[in-house]
C-alpha cells in the first residue's frame, strides 16, 4: 500500500519537476512544490503530509528542493534552512549523500539502513532517481527502529534456544554412548536418572518458551477476581517448603491482617510468587533466610515510593509484595537485565542451580498484565529483594 502511494508520489514529483523546469527557464521559484500553483502541487502536498515516511526531493546537484515534516523530524533537519541547501550539509552524513549520488549517477534506485549519529534510531533510506537521474532524486526515509529491534530479538531468541538445548542434548548423547558400552548395572542406573534429569530440563525450557509466547502474543486471558493475599502467599510457601527444608532455609511471612483483596488472576500471581521463592531458595546458601511480606501502599499524592520503584508506576492504592533473601545477590550491572528473556547473571555461577532464565521474563509479563510492576534491589554477596505491586480490588 505504501509503495503504491510512493509510486503515485513519484509520478507527481516527476510531473512537478518537469513543470518546474519549464518555469525556471523564465523565473526562479524558491522551492519546487510551493511554487507550483496547479492541482498537482496541492495533491503532492496532501500526499506528502499524509505519508508516514520522510520525503526529500533533491535536484541533480543534490540540493534540497522539498522535504516534508516527517523527513525533517527523522533526519533532524531544520526545514526553513533546508530548502536550497546541499544534502550533505543538512544530513551531516556522507552516507545519505552518497546513496542519493549513487541513485542519480546509476539511474537505479538505491537502499540502505542508516543510524543517525548520536541517535538510537534506525532509518531505512531509499533513493529513487527522477527521470533517470537527470531531474535529481526522491529520498524516502522510513523509521525501522522497531522492526530492527524485533529482528534482533528474533535472532537472539534462536541463538539462546539453541544454546540452551545444546548443553542437555550433548550430555544425553554422551550418556547414551556410555550406556551402549554396557557399564555395570549401578552405573547404568545412575546414567539413566541423569538422562531423565536432562530431559526434564529440556521439557521445562519448551514449556516456559511456549508459555512466554502465549503471554507475549496476548493469548493468555487473565481471570481477574478479588483475592485475599495471605492464603495465596501461604500456598506458595507450602509448595516451596520441601526445597527450603532440603537447604535448611528459614522462611518468614509477614502479612498484616485485614489487607484489602487484590484484583488478580490467582493462579498466575501464585505462579509469580512461586518463581520468586524458588529463585530465593536457589540462590541462597544452606542455612540462609527468606522473607515474604505484603502491605498496602499509596503511590503518588506525596507518599514516599518504595525503594527502586519504576517511575512508570501508576498512582493510587496498591498491594506491595516483596521476597527477600540473604543469598548470593546480583551484581549492579546485571540488575536491570534479569527480567530479559534468557538472562542469567553468570552462567558459570548458576550452572548447577539449573533454570532457563525465562522465569522472571514471564513474571514481568504477568505482573504488568495486571497493571503492576516488578523490580529488584540487590547487594552482591548480601542478598536480594524482589518487589511486585498488585491492584487493590
Ligand atoms: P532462572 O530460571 O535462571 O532462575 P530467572 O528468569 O528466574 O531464570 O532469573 C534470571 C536470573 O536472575 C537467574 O539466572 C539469576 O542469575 C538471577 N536471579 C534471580 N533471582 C535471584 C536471586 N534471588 N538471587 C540472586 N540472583 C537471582
Amino acid at each position: 500500500m505504501e509503495w503504491i502511494i510512493a509510486t503515485l508520489l513519484l509520478a507527481l514529483v516527476v510531473s512537478l519537476v518537469w513543470g518546474w523546469r519549464q518555469r525556471t527557464r523564465t523565473q526562479q521559484p524558491p522551492s519546487l512544490p510551493e511554487s507550483s500553483p496547479d492541482a498537482f502541487s496541492s495533491l503532492f502536498h496532501a500526499a506528502a503530509v499524509a505519508f508516514d515516511d520522510g520525503l526529500v526531493l533533491v535536484d541533480v546537484d543534490r540540493r534540497v528542493r522539498y522535504l516534508n515534516a516527517q523527513a525533517e523530524e527523522l533526519l533532524n533537519l531544520n526545514r526553513t534552512m533546508s530548502v536550497g541547501q546541499g544534502l550533505i550539509a543538512l544530513a551531516r552524513d556522507y552516507q545519505v549523500d552518497a546513496l542519493v549520488e549513487e541513485a542519480i549517477s546509476s539511474a537505479e534506485p538505491r537502499e540502505s539502513i542508516f543510524q543517525p549519529l548520536g541517535r538510537q534510531r534506525m532509518l531505512r533510506l531509499r533513493a529513487v532517481p527522477l527521470d533517470h537521474g537527470t531531474q535529481g532524486a526522491l529520498l524516502l526515509v522510513r523509521d525501522v527502529t522497531q522492526l530492527s529491534q524485533l529482528e534482533r530479538s528474533r535472532r537472539d531468541l534462536v541463538a539462546n534456544v539453541s544454546h540452551e538445548l545444546r548443553t542437555p542434548l550433548a550430555s544425553i548423547k554422551l550418556l547414551v554412548e556410555t550406556l551402549q558400552s554396557e557399564p555395570p548395572a549401578p552405573v547404568a542406573q545412575r546414567m539413566l536418572s541423569q538422562i531423565a534429569q536432562e530431559v526434564d530440563a529440556i521439557t521445562q525450557l519448551v514449556e516456559e518458551l511456549h508459555e512466554l509466547s502465549q503471554i507475549e502474543s496476548g493469548r493468555v486471558a487473565l481471570q481477574l477476581v478479588p483475592t485475599p493475599v495471605a492464603p495465596l502467599i501461604e500456598r506458595a510457601i507450602e509448595r516451596i517448603r520441601p526445597q527450603l527444608e532440603r537447604k535448611n532455609l528459614q522462611i518468614t511471612a509477614r502479612v498484616p491482617d485485614h489487607l484489602p483483596h487484590a484484583l488478580i488472576d490467582e493462579n498466575r500471581i501464585g505462579q509469580v510468587l512461586l518463581n520468586l521463592l524458588h529463585n530465593a531458595s536457589k540462590f541462597t546458601p544452606d542455612g540462609g533466610r527468606v522473607t515474604i511480606e505484603a502491605d498496602v501502599i499509596t503511590i503518588g499524592n506525596g507518599s514516599p515510593a518504595p525503594p527502586g520503584m519504576p517511575l512508570s508506576h501508576l498512582p493510587g492504592q496498591w498491594l506491595l509484595v516483596s521476597v527477600t533473601d540473604n543469598g548470593i545477590g546480583i551484581p549492579a550491572n546485571d540488575l536491570s537485565r534479569i527480567f530479559e528473556r534468557f538472562y542469567k547473571v553468570d552462567r558459570a555461577r548458576t550452572r548447577n542451580a539449573g533454570g532457563t532464565g525465562l522465569g522472571l521474563a514471564i513474571a514481568k509479563h504477568l505482573v504488568e498484565g495486571h497493571g503492576g510492576r516488578i523490580w529488584a534491589l540487590s547487594v552482591e554477596g548480601e542478598g536480594s529483594t524482589f518487589y511486585l505491586t498488585l491492584p487493590v480490588s
